[in-house]
């Protein structure tokens, strides 16, 4: 039996110069989004930009990625809690899931404090987000901290 989990990452363009430190370290740890692959491997198959504004490489990345055999493309976090968040997040879930029939996840790492500090004060996420969509990022403070 398969015991893997191929991962695919986008990030938002405004960290590509981001080593990827926290997406690589939570997939280790099986932290933040990837809670949920406790008991499998996790592979790391495609690793990216969405291109820039409006997020051109959407139509190209999730293709890549498919011919390394990706079970499921993660958002990075930094498109959840850059400041703003990606308004593009909704549509390109769905583009690639109806397009390329491949999984979408939101988030990668736990959401780190300081970020998650100033969008509560700010109230970016409303209630049915902070308790579905972004409930595996929010970990708890410890964690958070610990992503920071
Ligand atoms: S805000 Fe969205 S579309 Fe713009 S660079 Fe970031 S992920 Fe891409």
């Amino acid at each position: 039996m398969d015991n893997t989990i191929r991962i695919g990452i986008i990030i938002c363009d405004r960290y590509k110069s981001c080593a990827g430190g926290k997406c690589l370290r939570a997939m280790k740890e099986k932290a933040g989004a990837f809670e949920i692959y406790d008991d499998l491997e996790i592979e790391l198959v495609g690793y990216t930009s969405c291109g820039g504004c409006p997020g051109g490489n959407i139509e190209y990345a999730p293709n890549e990625m498919l011919k390394n055999r990706v079970d499921v493309i993660h958002f990075a976090t930094g498109m959840v809690v850059g400041y703003p968040p990606c308004p593009r997040i909704e549509y390109f879930k769905k583009f690639i899931s109806e397009t390329f029939h491949v999984k979408v996840a939101i988030g990668t790492h736990p959401i780190p404090e300081d970020y998650y500090l100033i969008h509560q004060k700010f109230g970016t996420w409303n209630q049915d987000e902070h308790d579905n969509l972004l409930k595996p990022l929010l970990a708890n403070e410890d964690v958070r901290l610990a992503y920071q």
